[in-house]
C-alpha cells in the first residue's frame, strides 16, 4: 500500500519527507497514470489553491481524485489543499472537490499576518507546533459530522470529517510526525 501526495505544485516534497521518516512507502502524482492499485490513500499540499486547480483540470487529475475521495479513500489537505477540499469557498472562489463541509475563508490571516506559528492541541495530539503561511481558516462547519480538532484565536483551522482531515497550516514543515501519523491510522 501508499500513500499519493499530489505533485502538480506546492510543498509536496515535504510530505515526502515526513513519510519516508515514518518509514511508508508513497508516489507523487502528476498525471492520471501515476494513480496506481496500490495507492489507498491522498494528500493534498500546501502551495497556491488556484493553481494547484488550473493544473489539476489541465493535467486530467480532477475526475479520478474526485473518484478516489468519494469512494471514501482517506485523505488530507493541508492549507490549499484544505481549500481544493472544502465545500464552499468563501469571497465565491469555485469549489474544487467540495467534499468536506466546511466554508472555507482564504488567507484568513491578512498580510501582516502572513506567516506565523503557534502552539495548540490538535484533537488528542497535545501542544502540536503549527506553522501557518498564508493560511486559510474555517469559517464555518456545514455538518454536524464534522470534528473540529484546533481552534487558534477564535478561527478553526483543523477537522475530521470522516475519513478526510482538513488542515490550515503545515504538518510537512515540522519536525513532529504525530499529524501524519493520525493520518495514516484512518
Ligand atoms: N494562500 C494560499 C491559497 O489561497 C494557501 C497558502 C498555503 O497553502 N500555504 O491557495
Amino acid at each position: 500500500m501508499a500513500v499519493a501526495i499530489i505533485a502538480v505544485q506546492g510543498a509536496f516534497r515535504e510530505h515526502g519527507d515526513c513519510l519516508e521518516k515514518l518509514g511508508v512507502d508513497y508516489r507523487f502524482i502528476r498525471t492520471p497514470s501515476d494513480i496506481t492499485d496500490d495507492i489507498d490513500r491522498l494528500i493534498l499540499p500546501g502551495g497556491e489553491s488556484t493553481t494547484q486547480r488550473k493544473l489539476l483540470h489541465e493535467l486530467g487529475l480532477f475526475e479520478p481524485i474526485k473518484e478516489f475521495i468519494c469512494a471514501g479513500a482517506p485523505v488530507m489537505g493541508t492549507c490549499a489543499g484544505l481549500i481544493l477540499l472544502s465545500e464552499r469557498i468563501s469571497g465565491g472562489d469555485e469549489t474544487v472537490f467540495g467534499t468536506l463541509p466546511v466554508s472555507v475563508y482564504r488567507n484568513g490571516y491578512g498580510r501582516q499576518l502572513g506567516s506565523f506559528s503557534a502552539v495548540g492541541n490538535v484533537g488528542v495530539i497535545a501542544d502540536y507546533p503549527m506553522r501557518f503561511i498564508r493560511a486559510p481558516f474555517i469559517e464555518s462547519v456545514l455538518s454536524d459530522d464534522v470534528e473540529i480538532l484546533n481552534v487558534t484565536d477564535n478561527k478553526i483551522t483543523a477537522v475530521r470529517f470522516r475519513n478526510q482531515i482538513g488542515l490550515s497550516f503545515h504538518p510537512e514543515l515540522t519536525d513532529d510526525t504525530r499529524i501524519h501519523e493520525l493520518f495514516l491510522s484512518i
